[in-house]
């Protein structure tokens, strides 16, 4: 991947990380990711963030439930734009300067997707957050956050999960002898279809080179640690 004279990092923040858990936003973990940000943001860390929407909708469940797919797909790229609005005000109450950009044109809330521009506001010391995930149905916020990452010349991805502190060879809550995996390589994620992120966002990261850490987001502080750099969960990489 890139290596910039400071470190810049895509942070992936998942719906089900917004919401905790839940339908909607938990505002109090949006507050508390929002002052993580803020004291990596301090540090001198260059962040952009993709934020998915999978506390609102997700095309594929509303598919099941009788509505048309790309229909659905779309309202779960509006649900992304919430979540991007609510951490956009947080960060925004922590003196953190702020621009929401979408793949889907929304002028009074957000600018539109421009790769320069985005650049630019990060060299400026803004915080970028991207909603409306790729603007094109049957697309994952997984594969958005790694082709960000990529066009912004990224050094890392940082993932933060709910309930789990990295990547498992199995679900650790539900077998005991599930092993924890602190590196981990693209092809392996693949062949042993390791819930890291879907397919499409592992092969696009493992043809680019991209190195991944996931991590756990439950725990105060380590969305700060991953920005800055800690050893903390599973590093996936290509090697
Ligand atoms: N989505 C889409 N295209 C994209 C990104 C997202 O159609 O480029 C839709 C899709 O229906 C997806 C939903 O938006 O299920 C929410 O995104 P995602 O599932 O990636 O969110 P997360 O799981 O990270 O909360």
């Amino acid at each position: 991947m890139a290596k910039n004279k400071v470190r810049r990092v895509l942070l992936k923040l998942s719906g089900e990380s917004i919401g905790n858990g839940k339908v909607g936003i938990d505002t109090k973990t949006v507050k508390r990711i929002a002052h993580e940000i803020k004291v990596a943001h301090d540090s001198g860390i260059e962040i952009a963030i993709v934020i998915g929407g999978g506390n609102f909708f997700r095309g594929e469940e509303l598919f099941h439930a009788g509505i048309d797919r790309s229909r659905g797909d779309y309202m779960g790229m509006l649900g992304t734009v919430i979540n991007c609005i609510a951490l956009q005000d947080f960060l925004e109450q922590n003196s953190v300067c702020t621009r929401v950009q979408t793949a889907i044109q929304m002028g009074q809330i957000a600018e539109p997707y421009i790769p320069q521009k985005a650049v630019r506001h990060i060299e400026k010391g803004r915080v970028v957050i991207f909603g409306a995930g790729a603007g094109l149905p049957y697309f994952s916020t997984d594969t958005v956050s790694i082709q960000r990452s990529l066009e912004l010349h990224c050094d890392e991805v940082i993932m933060g999960k709910n309930g789990v502190d990295g990547v498992y060879s199995a679900d650790p809550k539900a077998d005991q002898n599930a092993k924890f995996f602190s590196v981990l390589t693209y092809q392996e994620a693949l062949v042993d279809d390791l819930k890291v992120m879907d397919a499409s966002a592992l092969s696009l990261a493992r043809d680019n080179d991209v190195t991944l850490r996931v991590f756990g987001l439950n725990v105060e502080g380590n969305v700060a640690k991953a920005l800055l750099g800690e050893d903390i969960g599973t590093i996936v990489s290509n090697s």
